[in-house]
């Protein structure tokens, strides 16, 4: 009989994986379906950074790399965040990971065990409740409101820390609500948390290039007074397109980034190789791209808001940020997890279970916007068809 350890009970999961596995199964039972599920740009990398992969490949960057990436590549990262964040951060503080992920996965292992407290975003990612979980630590969800347009309130989460608090984790522009946290809320956390130096604080700003109507992304690591506890995690999934390649980075205050760095060694040694030279060319290379792909969202986002908000049942906030649109459907009597799988099934629309982010998202759905307006006007359709029957 095999012994499993029991925080493997523990571990949870990201259903939209599930979803998606189902739709790809009705989609081969001969079923159309539309998906607004998964959470990724629907557009291709852009030629040149795919161009530069290719050219490393024959070039004989078939190796390993350092652990935390190659030089060049953190030295783009570190020019990157120079030009839109306004910060000087040296290199050896950057660590590259294969994905964004991998960066939560390190820092909530870095400081959850029984006994700590991990305060994280509910409706939010799932992984970090997950992790959160199987590191022993206990779970405290910060809420997020729809009367709030989805941002945190500073002062509910300052009243939340303990003295066994550890860690805060916050996302900005947020999956899966699409809510984006004002400047003056950030202000109001950051100098409340001056009285807490034993909090670290995880900011994932994986959003931070796709946000809409001229808003300002606010960076934590614009604020010197957390510098030597934040660490910022960013990467090229969302901004380039770059989900599969399977890359991104954290800046880790100095006292932390020789343990993300073991934690590289000891996981996964070093991200592909051909994909660090992807990256600089990302970084470095025309940013056109970005700025057509965050232009169509924002179109989108008109067409599903509008349509959502005609629905029988539903209402949805604007988002500020990202590409998912998360509607409060408590009014079609259905809830959360119940309506996801009538709209996949019967009407052949791949959404996500507000339930799936934590409990605090029962009543709503996500659907991500990141599919073509006549997918999501063929969407709409359906669904109104659905709620009419
Ligand atoms: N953080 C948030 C808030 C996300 O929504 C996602 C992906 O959906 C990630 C991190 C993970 O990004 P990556 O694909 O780079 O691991």
């Amino acid at each position: 009989m095999l012994r499993l350890s029991e925080k493997m009970n523990r571990l949870g999961t990201e259903t939209a994986f599930e979803v998606l596995a189902r739709a790809e199964t009705l989609a081969r039972e001969g079923r159309d379906i539309i998906n607004l599920g998964i959470g990724q740009p629907d557009f291709k990398t852009p030629g040149h950074i795919v161009e530069e992969a290719t050219k490393a490949l024959r070039d004989g960057h078939h190796g390993y790399t350092p652990s935390p990436g190659i030089l060049p590549l953190r030295e783009a990262v570190a020019a990157d965040l120079q030009l839109r964040r306004g910060v000087e951060v040296n290199p050896e503080r950057i660590v590259v990971v294969p994905g964004g992920k991998v960066t939560m996965f390190f820092a909530i292992l870095m400081f959850g065990e029984p006994g700590a407290e991990i305060l994280y975003p509910n409706p939010g990612f799932p992984i970090y409740e997950s992790v959160i979980q199987f590191s022993g630590a206990t779970a405290v969800p910060t809420p997020l409101l729809e009367e709030r347009d989805y941002s945190f309130d500073a002062d509910a989460v300052l009243d939340q820390i303990t003295s066994n608090t550890r860690l805060l984790i916050l996302n900005s522009p947020a999956n899966p609500t699409g809510g984006a946290v004002p400047r003056a809320e950030i202000d109001k956390l950051v100098a409340g948390l001056v009285d807490h130096p034993h909090v670290a604080v995880l900011s994932d700003e994986i959003y931070s290039r796709i946000s809409y109507d001229g808003r300002e992304h606010v960076s934590l690591c614009s604020y010197p007074e957390i510098a030597d506890r934040l660490i910022l995690l960013d990467g090229w999934s969302k901004t380039y397109a770059m989900t599969g390649w399977r890359m991104g980075y954290a800046v880790w205050p100095e006292v932390l980034v020789e343990g993300a760095i073991r934690l590289a060694v000891n996981c996964h040694s070093c991200v592909n190789a051909a994909t660090q030279f992807a990256g600089i060319s990302a970084l470095e290379g025309p940013q056109d791209a970005v700025e057509t792909m965050v232009n169509a969202f924002d179109q989108r986002r008109e067409v599903i808001v509008n349509g959502l908000n005609r629905l029988p049942g539903f209402r949805c906030r604007t988002p500020g940020g990202a590409f998912y649109a998360f509607p409060n459907i408590e009014e079609t009597g259905l809830d959360a997890r119940s309506l996801q799988k009538r709209l996949l099934e019967e009407a052949g629309v791949a959404t996500v279970a507000g339930t799936s982010f934590g409990h605090l998202g029962e009543g709503f759905i996500r659907f991500s916007y990141a599919n073509s307006i006549e997918n999501i006007e063929r969407a709409l359709d359906r669904i109104a068809s659905l709620l009419a029957d």
